[in-house]
Formats: C-alpha cells, structure tokens, sequence
C-alpha cells in the first residue's frame, strides 16, 4: 500500500520543532524510527544520526556507519532557507519511507512537510 500519511505523535512534533529552532540557522538532522500503519508511518521516536555534521547549506550525513536498522522510517531536517521542498540531494539520499523538512519559524506544526522518495507530498496528522 501507498504511503499517504505521517503520522506525528505531538510531543515527537514538538521536538522536532525544538531542534529545528535551536540548530537555526543551521540545519538539524533527525532519524525517524517508527512503523508502517495502514496507508501511514507512524513516528515513534527521533534518533539523531551518528556523525551528521551541520552546515548553513546542506547536511552531510555517514549513510555508510549507519547502523542497520529496519525501524528507521525516514530522515527529518530543516531548510534554514524557508524552502519547504526536497532538494535533489535530499531525494538522491533518501532513506526509508517518508522525509520531513521543517522551515522557519518552526512555530507550528504547519512549518512541518512530509514527502515520499518520489518529492510528492504526504498528509501530516498531529495525535495528541
Ligand atoms: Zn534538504
């Protein structure tokens, strides 16, 4: 089944603004562990990833050290730009199902956005 949905449980959303705020202006960078739930992912917890490296431009990430986890969903970060939108590199380095990209001024959940590996955009669901 096609993935249409993440699903944010609020406190895993309010973290993930948190950490977009405080690494501002630079990028933050999250693994997303979770599991598939019908036409959804479900987001359980974040992981930050093992020696992710922020820059103001783009965010460089070990793929290769990263431990094999099938409980890895997908990868959070913030575009410092605004830009609420993958880039190439983002898509060229997608892991998982979902990716989610935070834009300033990471106040609400609607500064959150949610793509699949073809850059479409899913339907984010905030669970209290
Ligand atoms: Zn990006």
């Amino acid at each position: 089944m096609m993935v249409k949905k993440v699903i944010l449980p609020s406190r895993v959303a309010d973290s993930l603004l948190e950490m977009a705020r405080l690494a501002y202006p630079l990028e933050m960078l999250a693994l997303l562990r979770g599991k598939k739930k019908g036409d959804g992912v479900y987001i359980e917890e974040l992981l930050f990833a093992p020696l992710s490296e922020h820059g103001s431009s783009s965010v460089y990430f070990r793929f290769d050290l990263m431990p094999m986890d099938f409980t890895i969903v997908g990868l959070a970060h913030s575009h410092p730009s605004g830009i609420p939108k993958p880039s190439l590199e983002d898509l060229h380095n997608f892991i998982g199902r979902v990716m989610l990209i935070l834009i300033p001024p990471f106040s609400g959940y609607r500064d959150i956005y949610a793509f699949n590996s073809d850059g479409e955009n899913l339907r984010i669901v905030v669970e209290p």
